[in-house]
């Protein structure tokens, strides 16, 4: 019996080919595939710009610094994340705050948010950054994130790591800009496009891209305009700012061009599992993620919320005995110890805990195929029983 993993990679010969040819080609570090990759993927999403880097959350970084986000700011996130997102704010020495999620979406809470800055406004806390994340590949309420950001001056990135191939409301794809300052993408290999590791920030505004671009490799730029000294000649450069080496690789720029061809497949192949999930387990005792008004998901994740979250770890445990493994998404990032070293505590965020107890990620990749999740079908329902 072969194990299904709740996530799988997707790679196929014109994949292999497009890394061949960069292995075969002059360039192996940051080059020209790396800018192919980026006008692929800028005129993929309609976002004016494109700056790939060796992975998402070096993007939060980056995409943190560009805004100005530092010590005596603050950052706000939603708890049901991977911790990254979090982490982002912390490595420019801001601070950290969590806003709870809504129940049925599973995403940041424009409710909770809307309700959160009034409280700040009054004590004069508001905060520099809201980075709502498109849990499973669902986006946020963004229309309602964005009406809060111009009423209160706050910069919004969002943390699409889940969401290439998303739809907003409006119909537009996720990344074009029109409801944050910068969104990120993943290509860690679990996610819906891969480069092996590797990650991507888009922006329609040209000066946070050109931030981003020169802090993704040590703040060094070969610019004439954005030196402080008449070069010296050619080869002159000048470091400008503190950055970092952040680069991706044009081996996996190669493989991300590749991908991205693929990308609308892969999406319509989730859509059609997820939507055949929902059918299967229309009876069993759990719910479903709710769709955020008239998104369109790009199925990163199928999650599940188990009517009785006192079974989740045996359901769990008899899933991976199996051959079934799945996955949970998300421990509270509240509740990881550094943040509770900051002050954080169960029940500060009670949506996203009572949530993560009966949370349940269920295999979903372009190639479970139907007698693939057909077995996991088969045996959570064992499980349950
Ligand atoms: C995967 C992920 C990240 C980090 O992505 P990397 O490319 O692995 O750095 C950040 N946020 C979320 C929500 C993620 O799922």
């Amino acid at each position: 019996m072969t194990t299904i993993p709740y996530g799988r990679q997707n790679i196929d010969e014109s994949d292999v080919a497009a890394v061949v040819d960069a292995l075969r080609s002059e360039w192996l570090t940051q080059g020209p595939a790396i800018e192919r990759f980026e006008a692929a993927a800028a005129a993929y999403c309609q976002s004016g710009h494109a700056v790939a880097v060796a992975n998402a959350t070096a993007a939060l970084h980056l995409a943190c610094r560009a805004v100005g986000l530092g010590p005596g700011d603050t950052l706000w996130t939603s708890p049901n994340t991977f911790v990254a997102s979090a982490n982002a704010a912390r490595y420019c020495g801001a601070k950290v705050d969590f806003v709870d999620i809504d129940p049925s979406t599973y995403n940041l809470s424009a409710d909770a948010l809307a309700a959160k800055l009034a409280l700040a406004e009054r004590a004069g806390c508001l905060p520099a950054v809201v980075t709502p994340v498109h849990f499973g590949g669902q986006p946020c309420d963004m229309p309602a994130i964005a009406a809060l950001a111009r009423r209160y001056g706050f910069r919004v990135i969002e943390d699409a790591s889940h969401a290439i191939g998303a739809c907003y409301d409006d119909g537009a794809m996720v990344g074009s800009g029109a409801f944050s300052d910068i969104c990120v993408f993943s290509f860690h290999a679990v996610k819906i496009i891969t480069t092996g590791e590797g990650g991507m920030a888009v922006t329609k505004d040209p000066e946070l891209a050109a931030c981003m671009r020169l802090l993704r490799s040590h703040g060094i730029t070969r610019d004439a305009a954005r030196m402080q000294q008449v070069p010296d000649g050619s080869w002159y450069y000048e470091q400008v700012d503190l950055g970092f080496n952040y680069r991706m690789t044009d081996l996996q720029a190669s493989l991300g061009v590749s991908q991205l061809r693929r990308l609308p497949e892969f999406v319509a192949q989730r859509t059609s599992l997820a939507k055949r999930y929902r059918a299967l387990l229309a009876d069993f005792p759990l719910s479903f993620q709710s769709r955020q008004g008239a998104t369109r998901s790009a199925w990163h994740l199928f999650v599940v919320r188990l009517d009785d979250a006192t079974k989740r770890r045996a359901v769990f445990d008899s899933l991976v005995k199996d051959g079934i493994r799945a996955n949970v998404h998300y421990i509270p990032v509240h509740l990881q110890p550094y943040y509770r070293s900051l002050g954080f505590q169960p029940r500060d965020f009670p949506a996203a805990e009572a949530y993560y107890r009966g949370a349940l990620t269920l295999p979903l990749f372009p190639a479970l195929g139907e007698a693939g999740q057909d077995r996991v079908v088969d045996a959570l329902s064992r499980a349950l029983a």
